[in-house]
């Protein structure tokens, strides 16, 4: 089962707590965008094995909204922190190159 760090309470609750909101860190193109940036901010996803950064909410807690670094092969959770923030922060990068000797952020 997966277990996730509620940064804002300060808990780990599982997964029966939570609600998916998909992948996190994504760049808002809205009305004014050129048609291709537009499709790929509505419909393109990376999807990958492996290292993933999400947005999940503490729907059965706070309420809030939190993103999270994880492996989706493994469960294996890298860490958590405040959704406002606009990249992976610096510890959560280096937990996951102390465990993924070799890996690289996609964009
Ligand atoms: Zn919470």
């Amino acid at each position: 089962m997966l277990t996730l760090h509620c940064p804002y309470c300060d808990v780990q609750t599982d997964e029966t707590e939570l609600t998916p909101g998909g992948e996190a860190h994504l760049t808002r193109h809205g009305p004014g965008s050129d048609d291709d940036a537009f499709h790929d901010y509505l419909f393109s996803r990376a999807n990958p094995r492996g290292v993933h950064f999400e947005r999940w909410r503490h729907g059965y807690g706070c309420g809030k909204w939190f993103l999270a670094a994880r492996d989706t092969r493994t469960l294996e959770v890298f860490g958590t922190y405040e959704a406002q923030t606009t990249e992976p922060p610096d510890h959560i990068l280096a937990a996951i190159r102390d465990k993924r000797p070799g890996w690289t952020r996609a964009s």
